[in-house]
């Protein structure tokens, strides 16, 4: 069944697209996308553009429509997170898997990855989904393999990589006493300065993501002003040992909310701002060309260009599990990005 819901090749890119519903304030039945196919198709109207050149179709392997008609938030994120759980069962397997969430601010790629609520089990993104069923699946394999799960939790902001795992903003990791592997056992890892914390229970990882998410604010900017230009990863490392032969094999996942993709006009902003705006967009596009370039077999995989790419590398790749998650808002006035954001996606596709 799930091999009929994803194809499940290693080296392969999947694309899901996923329409937020127009929220509160926004022009109702104004809506950009015109029709949503079973196939993965996704019709656009622009209507900046005249005749047939105000539609486009866009075509995914699949679409996520908006959910205030057909069904409750709850239910479209089961309905996501379902199309992504075989990917989740093959890290266990040894694989490397990546998913990204990608999309102007605002279109809903946080509601997706971290889900409304952290409180309200049933409003959780892919995150937590994800993460509960490594340890639900690892379970159900406890005779023949044992498992060890980590989690590191970095931030990308302006190319300089953050730790999030750690006490106020401190070098202090956190918990401190949890921080005891040493470089040798790290051996593998891209950011191994980077705290990594041994976990048991979605409870420890709950608990983390919470520290996470606390450390992104910083200074006087909020945090959803920050986390709109800070790509975060959150990893986990999985490592496997095949109780019968004693043989070792490792996994991970890594679950990343990108900054927002939306293009700022030069003329409008300066400084700081145009800074972030600038790292944004050559980071995003160095994430392009990698993905760009597996997807064609092409032998030179530019990874070098951005922290984001150098980071994922090992998961970005023949081996790997890739998924972008792309989002789109409805409204009439993202049409411009909108339309960027699915060109971007068909570039990689
Ligand atoms: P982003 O992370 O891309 O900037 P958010 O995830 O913060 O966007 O979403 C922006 C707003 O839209 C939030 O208020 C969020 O609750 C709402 N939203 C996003 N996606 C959905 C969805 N699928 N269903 C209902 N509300 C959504
Ligand atoms: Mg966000």
């Amino acid at each position: 069944l799930f091999n009929e819901v994803l194809d499940l090749k290693a080296g392969k890119i999947r694309i899901y697209c996923r329409v937020r519903p127009l929220l509160p304030g926004e022009p109702k039945d104004q809506s950009t996308v015109d029709y949503i196919g079973e196939n993965g198709s996704i019709l656009i109207v622009n209507s900046l553009r005249k005749g047939k050149d105000s539609k486009k179709v866009f075509s995914f392997d699949k679409v996520f429509g908006p959910s205030d008609h057909s069904c409750s938030s709850a239910i479209c994120a089961e309905q996501v997170y379902t199309n992504i759980q075989p990917l989740i069962r093959s890290i266990l397997d040894g694989y490397n898997v990546c998913i990204f969430a990608y999309g102007q601010t605002g279109s809903g790629k946080t509601y997706t990855m971290s889900g409304y609520d952290l409180n309200t089990k049933e409003t959780w993104g892919v995150n937590f989904r994800a993460i509960c069923g490594l340890f639900q699946i690892s379970k159900t394999r406890a005779e023949v393999i044992e498992y060890k799960l980590g989690v590191q939790m970095v931030e990308i902001y302006n190319e300089q990589v953050r730790d999030l795992l750690v006490i106020d903003g401190s070098t202090k990791r956190y918990p401190f006493e949890f921080y005891i592997f040493n470089n040798t056992q790290l051996n593998g890892l891209t950011v191994p300065d980077a705290s990594w914390v041994p976990v048991s229970s979605t409870q420890d990882v709950l608990d983390l993501i919470r520290i996470g998410q606390k450390n992104r604010i910083v200074g006087p900017t909020a945090f959803n002003e920050r986390s709109s230009r800070s790509h975060s990863i959150l990893t986990v490392h999985v490592h496997g040992k095949e109780l019968v032969s004693g043989s070792i094999f490792k996994g991970s996942l890594n679950l990343v909310d990108l900054a927002g993709s939306e293009r700022v006009d030069k003329s409008k902003v300066q400084g700081d701002r145009l800074k972030e705006a600038q790292y944004i967009n050559r980071s995003l596009s160095a994430l392009g060309d990698v993905i760009s370039a597996l997807a064609q077999k092409s032998t030179h995989i530019p990874y070098r260009n951005s922290k984001l790419t150098q980071i994922l590398q090992n998961s970005l790749g023949g081996h790997a599990k890739t998924l972008m998650l792309v989002h789109i808002s409805p409204e009439p006035k993202a049409i411009g990005e909108t339309m960027s954001t699915l060109k971007f996606a068909e570039r990689v596709a």
